[in-house]
């Protein structure tokens, strides 16, 4: 596995935790990761966290479920 997808499953799992969380984007190390939450219309019990690099538009999407 590269160290580029390490660093996404890192960030991923600090955010999922702790959207407010400041992680460098995994790709450059440019910009902090924001995080947009996204809602599922097919499913009212999940939706999609959005972690975006303004930096560099680097991009992951973490499939959230709702406690
Ligand atoms: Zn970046």
């Amino acid at each position: 596995m590269r160290p580029e997808s390490l660093k996404w499953i890192e960030a991923a799992k600090v955010l999922a935790a702790d959207p407010e969380a400041k992680v460098h984007c995994p790709k450059n190390e440019d910009e902090f990761l924001e995080v947009h939450d996204v809602p599922n219309p097919a499913d009212p019990d999940q939706f999609e966290r959005h972690l975006i690099c303004p930096g560099c538009g680097a991009t992951n999407i973490l499939l959230m479920r709702k406690s």
